[in-house]
């Protein structure tokens, strides 16, 4: 969110600073995820659609928003279909996965932005698989049903990669890494309209700022008295990033809903699995005060073991990764929600993503990306407010 944003702005002309607390840019969350370019099927635990239509159009700009802003077209996105495996122990049932999938896939059809994904996805239709296509997949001990929906994910840290280069090579972006945002003051008492950002290096006078720290935007929004927090959670995840000497063929796959497993082949050669209770590493609801985890190799380790145990489990082809892996990287990052509870309750409202978006007070921007596949679009608006076209 913060280097898309900052490209938008530069580019525009305005002068922008971009702190950063790591050594480097584009080490967090938005290189360690599953890169899925949400279009809401995995939101069937919301059956109101409030969260569906709240990504949406996110999802569905993604494409051409993130190639304009790293000028080169996207080349590592899953080629198939993304499948919905309905767990046995899943929050809802298959039917009504089945329905939540037909009155979204009607809401897509309608929506000004459909051809902008890739493919087509209004020639998709949000099938359910047949018996024995579901037994070719998947181990009927813990599947009941599987639909296939038009969801593609992209490979995010060929993407960060793109990002940081464009960053470092736009003259009008200041990058100021190890450099942590402690938090802000209202600069001039008669407007409120300019801050002071304070940071473990220096303190600079802003007119506009953009919070857009993800695990640090509730502590620094705090600072300044900006509150538009609802039972907000911190969950650090970990999944594993394999590259195979030779090509594999897996499908691309979520296991739903709940706290089950994913499985994405952006190439094949290159893929993602994650098995939910296997990364979750820590989750607090103190917001304010969470500390980034530091794994060592042998818990790594046991996260890549659980997670491919799992996932095998479920999707038996997913065994064939391990024998040709040349690489498995054990990576995360925070999952920031408002909401809390367990996955595998359907009451709780983490399966909900329906308050994201941009809070704006005065000239101070908090943006809660709730997903990557948000980031562009919403960076798009930002720097539409600030520049005031
Ligand atoms: C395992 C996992 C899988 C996921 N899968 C998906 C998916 O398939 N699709 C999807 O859309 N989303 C997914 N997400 C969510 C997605 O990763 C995030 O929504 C998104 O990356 C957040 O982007 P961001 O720019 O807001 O935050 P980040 O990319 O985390 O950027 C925030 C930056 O701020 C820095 N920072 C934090 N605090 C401070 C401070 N005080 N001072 C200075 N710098 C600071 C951080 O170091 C970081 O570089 C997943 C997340 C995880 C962890």
């Amino acid at each position: 969110m913060g280097t898309c944003t900052a490209l938008l702005l530069a580019r525009k002309g305005a002068d922008v600073t971009l702190y950063e607390a790591r050594p480097q840019i584009l080490l967090g969350a938005s290189r360690w995820n599953e890169g899925k370019i949400h279009l809401g099927y995995l939101y069937s635990g919301d059956a109101s659609l409030q969260t569906a239509k709240q990504i949406i159009t996110g999802g569905l700009q993604f494409r051409p928003l993130i190639e304009q802003i790293i000028g080169t077209t996207l080349n590592d996105i899953t080629q198939e279909d993304d499948l919905y495996l309905v767990h046995r122990d899943s929050v809802v049932t298959p039917d009504h996965v089945n329905q939540y999938f037909g009155n979204l896939t009607r809401l897509l059809h309608d929506h000004p932005d459909k051809e902008k994904y890739w493919g087509s996805i209004t020639s998709t239709k949000t099938e359910r698989l047949s018996r024995v296509e579901l037994e070719k997949l998947s181990n009927p001990e813990y599947v009941d049903a599987g639909f296939v929906s038009p969801e593609r994910s992209v490979c995010t840290q060929s993407i960060a990669d793109s990002l940081s280069a464009a960053v470092y090579a736009e003259p009008g972006i200041e990058v100021r890494t190890s450099s942590k945002v402690l938090g802000a003051k209202r600069f001039d008492e008669s407007t409120g309209l300019s801050y002071l950002v304070e940071t473990t290096s220096d303190a600079e006078k802003f007119f506009h700022v953009v919070n857009c720290l993800w695990e640090g935007r509730p502590k620094v929004d705090a600072s300044i008295g900006v509150n538009n927090l609802s039972q907000p959670s911190l969950r650090y995840r970990c999944s594993l990033f394999v590259e195979t000497s030779r090509q594999i063929k897996v499908p691309s796959a979520v296991i739903c809903t709940g706290p089950f497993g994913d499985i994405k082949s952006y190439n094949p050669k290159k893929f993602y699995l994650s098995w939910y209770e296997s990364g979750l590493v820590t989750s607090t609801t103190d917001v304010l005060n969470a500390v980034s985890p530091s794994l060592s190799d042998t818990e790594k380790g046991a996260i890549s073991e659980t997670t491919l145990t799992s996932i095998g489990s479920v999707i038996p082809a997913s065994r064939r990764l391990m024998e040709a892996s040349t690489r498995i990287s054990v990576e995360g990052g925070w999952v920031f929600a408002n909401g809390r509870g367990l996955l595998s309750d359907p009451n709780s409202s983490l399966h909900r993503r329906d308050q994201v978006g941009i809070h704006r007070t005065g000239n101070w921007y908090s943006v809660d990306t709730g997903k990557y596949s948000m980031a562009p679009w919403l960076a798009l608006h930002v720097s539409h407010e600030i520049l005031g076209n």
